[in-house]
């Protein structure tokens, strides 16, 4: 399966650290753009800073991996505090495993957090690490992004995690998810 989501979510602050303990998860490959920002916004998006600091008290580590060039990622992950490999040409393997390297966790401990499906799903799949999708928060061009989700669609599970705001985000909904152990 090259195109497996372990579970999927409306934005990565509902990503909570009982899920992650439940799915055995310590450490995280996270995307930048329209994961952690809009794409190319220098700022996090609304809760991202307190989503990573909340994180990092779990002992949740975590290291960025994007594909966007240098400078934009190391001002943004010198931000957020948190280690990266820029230009990493996901989903080639390269960044997971120098991504991988520097977490210091099996496999099987980790996580790619993104909302590309032939980036971070196949680039999660490829490298055999669970993967946690996030809807792009794209706020940037429209029509670009629309045509990214008639492409995407076949391949984004049906469940998301809080897209309805209204109900709490509850463990035993992980059941309802199709969940591959990797
Ligand atoms: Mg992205």
């Amino acid at each position: 399966m090259l195109f497996s989501i372990t579970a999927a979510f409306r934005t990565v602050t509902d990503i909570s650290p009982e899920i992650l303990s439940q799915l055995g998860i310590r450490g995280l490959i996270l995307d930048i753009d329209n994961t952690l920002a809009d794409h190319n916004d220098p700022l996090p998006a609304e809760g991202v800073i307190e989503w990573i600091e909340m994180m990092k008290e779990c002992g949740i580590r975590m290291v960025i991996v994007s594909n966007n060039f240098a400078l934009r990622v190391k001002l943004f992950a010198d931000l957020v505090g948190i280690d990266y490999v820029r230009e990493s040409k996901k989903p080639f393997q390269k960044g997971y495993r120098l991504a991988a390297m520097r977490l210091g966790l099996p496999k099987r401990a980790l996580a790619a957090v993104g909302d590309q499906v032939f980036t971070d799903v196949l680039g999660a799949n490829l490298f055999k690490i669970k993967m946690l999708y996030t809807l792009p928060i794209g706020r940037g061009n429209k029509t670009l992004l629309k045509i990214r989700k008639a492409i995407e669609a076949p391949f984004i599970p049906k469940r998301i995690y809080g897209s309805d705001p209204s109900k709490p985000l509850e463990h035993r909904q992980l059941n309802a998810i199709t969940y591959k152990e990797n």
